[in-house]
């Protein structure tokens, strides 16, 4: 019975350890996975992708579209000059034809130039999309790394902590334990303080001396009159 304050004190020491190693192993595990600037990076560079590959599919479409046209007026031009086609109704319907196609050219050729533009930039903003993510990403891995060996670390660290204190329970009589347990939840963690030159450190206050003395002598248990919190001194 002399140490059981001590015991006590050193179990609480190690509960605030355990308390802290806890909360730190929590955060941890709560920055596991993608970040939001990750995600955010990898959004960037699809959605610049996907856009790319849009124009480059309607390049191609156009490209297509103004060969086809182009073949057509060069038939119609052949028909026009042949020498062939005598009719004047017939050749004003060929010139009409080739007036519309010859405007359709020049309609293809202006959008192609604008979605080659288009391709360029979005080339461009692909490329430095891509250069971003990979910085992004190589950081998140090695932030990830970090963390999964600090996350190990804690977990020994608990695990350690855990058997000292079971160790160190065991000690303690049952009922002086159970009312370890239950001041601790009442008192945020702190079940004993230290008396400090006659002052509760855990309130305070000052302890009557002829209480002091008994808390001094550390033979039985003594609880604080204002915080009721186990009254240890430290040797
Ligand atoms: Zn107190």
């Amino acid at each position: 019975m002399a140490k059981i304050g001590h015991t006590l004190y050193q179990l609480q020491l190690l509960d605030i350890e355990l308390n802290e190693q806890t909360s730190k192993l929590r955060e941890a595990e709560g920055l596991q996975g993608e970040s939001a600037e990750l995600i955010a990076a990898r959004g960037a560079y699809e959605q610049a992708s996907k856009e790319l590959a849009h124009w480059r599919s309607r390049l191609r479409d156009l490209e297509f579209e103004l060969h086809r046209v182009m073949e057509k007026i060069a038939a119609t031009e052949q028909r026009l000059y042949s020498g062939q086609v005598t009719n004047p109704k017939e050749l004003r319907g060929l010139q009409q034809d080739h007036e519309h196609l010859k405007r359709s050219q020049q309609n293809l050729e202006d959008e192609v130039l604008l979605a080659m533009t288009r391709v360029d930039e979005l080339e461009k903003q692909v490329a430095e999309a891509e250069t971003k993510l990979e910085a992004v990403d190589a950081k998140w891995r090695a932030e990830q790394e970090r963390l999964a060996q600090q996350i190990a670390q804690l977990q020994e660290r608990i695990a350690t902590t855990k058997k000292q204190r079971a160790t160190l329970a065991a000690r303690v009589e049952p009922p002086t334990l159970a009312l370890y347990e239950e001041l601790r939840l009442k008192k945020g963690g702190r079940a004993v303080a230290l008396m400090v030159d006659q002052m509760c450190q855990g309130c305070r206050v000052m302890i009557p001396t002829s209480k002091a003395q008994i808390v001094r002598r550390g033979q039985e248990l003594i609880t604080c009159t204002n915080c009721g919190r186990i009254l240890v001194v430290q040797d």
